[in-house]
């Protein structure tokens, strides 16, 4: 595994480790449980001994986040992906509980789980998905209401990884119906529920297209009885708790996809340096050499932004953005390398024989799991635009008085002070001329004119009245937008006003 410069002594270590005991130790174990569709037990007990449960665990615990992190888990499960499903018992039971309890939890609720945890003893999942509450995960059904010291417990949940096996279940709960508290997101409540709590059993395991053995499906909670002592922070604040747990468990989950990814290349590469046709290599042909780069700046890419987005996690600081990006991207670009893999390998790809298939079908569940890639995007799309907002806004700019272009201003202009909504209009006219088509919204009217909101909406109305100006309203009805109409723009100035030839027209061709 390739390091990066920022990567502590133990972190390099660990990568070193990793790569050997996955490479001599683990693949074989977990290709064979992959092929007899088993949970790989074995393969459990190896990485236990190696503690890399506990890599995000502090030592006081019995693990080794001092020294490995987040980053350190990412390389584990970088490494640990290669050899296949062997990431469904390490990953949900690294951000199914530990982050949640080590940040929300009570020094009580951390000495009793954690040291388990961090020696595999105690597996753990996530439990968040529902039959009617997916994507739209704030709709979550499952109720808990208080009875003394504990929490009654009804409801579903499904598509849970690592069921059955774990034993600690980082579960969300509705504890009001008050609409107040759905509007924000006061609703939800964290609670820890065990395995062997009366009331919870499991209700289906699903038959996927891949994770091969791994044990993901329905549960069920018929009256529940789970201790108080088992809620993460207080009651309502459940959204908080699991909002606080996404950018690691994002992280965590776009590792692995890197080490499926390195695992497709190879295979592939493998494959057309050996496979002779037309009397060469199907390696020289350029398509398969274009194949093969394209794989190689991709995982370049996705194992930069993943590892960037995990040190930053390390140094507690909140990176929604980038752990978006980190899964969102090394999950795509995965499972367009997974085809392309099998493509460069012709027939033999599309064999059970090579990894490649199962990296195939393993990759476009990780498309789904753990945030759908277009929730991610409309998660960047938002939070992107809002954070870069100084960035992206566009300076103002006017037509230039001799190339009769629009161009920049640099130090914006003084405001014009508004005595009539004919200084609106003129506003509105000369932006057909600038950004012809658009609409102006407020602010960009205000950064011309000098005039308080209830003016400009008042000259606005009275412009649209006269049918100069056409408004957009917002779905409150309030005026959120403006444009000036044909009739507005005759108004406000002689129709010659409004041309620009090139220079290089032919001025004879004009009329
Ligand atoms: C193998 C596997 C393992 C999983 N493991 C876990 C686990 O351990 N714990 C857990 O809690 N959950 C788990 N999940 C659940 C997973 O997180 C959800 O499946 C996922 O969030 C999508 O929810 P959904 O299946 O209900 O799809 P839906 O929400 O019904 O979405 C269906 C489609 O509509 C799209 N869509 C939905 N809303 C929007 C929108 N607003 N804009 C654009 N597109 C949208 C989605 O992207 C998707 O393509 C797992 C799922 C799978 C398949």
């Amino acid at each position: 595994m390739e390091y990066f410069p920022w990567w502590n002594e133990a972190q390099k270590k660990l990568a070193e480790d990793a790569k050997k005991i996955t490479d001599e130790v683990l693949m074989p174990l977990a290709e064979r449980s992959a092929w007899k569709k088993e949970y790989p037990w074995e393969a459990v007990k190896v990485m236990a001994k190696q503690g890399w449960f506990g890599a995000q665990i502090p030592k006081k615990y019995g693990g080794h986040a001092e020294e490995w992190g987040v980053t350190g888990a990412a390389i584990i499960l970088e490494e640990a992906a290669r050899a296949g499903e062997l990431t469904i018992p390490l990953g949900p039971t690294m951000f199914g509980g530990v982050h949640q309890i080590l940040h929300d939890g009570t020094e009580e609720q951390r000495q009793r789980l954690l040291p388990k945890i961090a020696t595999g003893e105690r597996m753990g999942a996530i439990t968040m998905t529902e039959p009617y509450a997916g994507s739209d995960i704030a709709a979550i059904e499952t109720t808990a209401v208080r009875d003394g010291d504990f929490y009654i417990v009804n409801g579903k949940k499904r598509f849970q990884t690592n069921i059955a096996t774990a034993e600690v279940y980082m579960t969300y709960v509705k504890t009001s119906e008050k609409p107040e508290d759905r509007t924000k997101y006061r609703h939800l409540t964290a609670l820890i529920i065990e395995k062997g709590m009366p009331g919870f059993s499991i209700e289906k395991v699903n038959e996927l297209m891949g994770y091969d053995g791994a044990y993901n499906g329905y549960m069920n909670f018929t009256n529940c009885k789970v201790p108080v002592a088992n809620r993460l922070s207080e009651e309502g604040e459940g959204w908080r708790v699991m909002m606080s747990g996404l950018n690691v468990e994002r992280v965590l989950n776009a590792a692995p996809a890197l080490g499926q990814i390195r695992e497709a290349i190879r295979y592939a590469l493998q494959h057309i340096q050996r496979r002779v046709q037309f009397r060469a290599p199907t390696g020289d042909i350029a398509t398969n050499q274009f194949k093969v780069a394209d794989m190689i700046w991709k995982l370049r890419m996705a194992r930069l932004m993943t590892y960037y987005a995990a040190y930053c996690c390390d140094l507690k600081q909140d990176v929604p953005i980038e752990a978006a990006i980190s899964k969102m991207f090394t999950v795509d670009e995965g499972m367009n390398i997974a085809v392309e893999a099998v493509q460069a390998m012709g027939g033999n790809g599309a064999t059970r024989f090579y990894p490649v298939e199962r990296i195939l079908r393993d990759m476009k569940i990780n498309q789904i799991a753990a945030g759908t890639s277009e929730v991610l995007r409309l998660l960047i799309y938002r939070m992107g635009t809002k954070a870069m907002q100084a960035d992206l806004k566009v300076p103002q700019r006017i037509v230039d008085p001799e190339l009769k272009v629009p161009m920049p201003v640099g130090k914006p202009l003084p405001k014009k002070k508004v005595s009539s909504e004919k200084d609106v209009l003129t506003v509105l006219a000369e932006n057909y001329r600038v950004n012809p088509g658009l609409h102006m919204m407020m602010e960009d009217l205000k950064e011309f004119l000098d005039v308080s909101d209830a003016d400009l909406n008042k000259h606005l109305l009275s412009l649209e009245k006269d049918n100069l100006a056409a408004l957009y309203r917002d779905k409150k009805g309030a005026v959120a937008m403006a444009r000036v109409t044909l009739v507005g723009l005759a108004k406000a100035n002689p129709p010659e006003y409004y041309r620009y030839y090139p220079s290089w027209i032919g001025k004879k061709d004009i009329f």
